[in-house]
């Protein structure tokens, strides 16, 4: 993999943790969930990870980031995380952004932008909103390339199958099991 497709450069431990959110898009990705990971990180340990599991649980509140959310405040005992700094593959959705909010996050570091959901800089600005009680600092596209190729990769895959479906042909690599409908890609996470 290489950083080429990144439109910033970013730190060394940013993109050090941005990995290990990667690593857990690779294991949603594994279930033939849409790939996006998230960890939290306080005081430079990893206190929660998570990973898209929308389909398994059949849950439209599983996302990485609410997953790895609860996972770090179970870890520390408590709801407030300040100071802790959320690294996730794709920006924020909506409700993921409300949940950073309310978990009064310090900072919050995303790979790829989500043209169609994404809630820090595309369509909202909720982690920036002077309206809201509690506002973090938003490092946007560490490693944007290679967390959009998972998105953009797992996506071509699904249309793959779809068209050697139609044609009657057996595709070399078979579909996940998820079929996230063609509106909803790439948000899922
Ligand atoms: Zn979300």
């Amino acid at each position: 993999m290489t950083d080429s497709g990144d439109a910033l450069p970013c730190s060394d431990v940013d993109a050090s943790f941005m990995r290990e959110a990667i690593a857990e898009a690779r294991l949603a990705e594994a279930k033939g969930e849409v790939p996006v990971g998230c960890v939290i990180v306080l005081e430079g340990a990893i206190v929660g990870r998570g990973h898209n599991l929308r389909e398994t649980m059949q849950d439209p509140t599983a996302h990485a980031e609410m997953i790895a959310l609860r996972q770090a405040a179970s870890t520390i005992g408590s709801w407030r995380l300040e100071h802790a700094i959320a690294y996730v593959t794709l920006e924020p959705c909506p409700m993921c952004a409300g949940a950073l909010v309310n978990a009064r996050v310090a900072r919050v570091v995303y790979g790829a932008d989500d043209p169609k959901a994404g809630a820090t800089t595309t369509l909202y600005t909720i982690g920036s909103d002077p309206r809201l009680n509690h506002r973090f600092v938003l490092v946007p596209q560490v490693l944007g390339g290679e967390c959009g190729a998972l998105l953009t990769d797992f996506f071509g895959r699904i249309r793959a199958a779809r068209r050697a479906a139609r044609a009657g042909i057996t595709p070399d690599v078979p579909p996940p099991p998820a079929k996230p409908r063609r509106d909803q890609e790439p948000e899922g996470g």
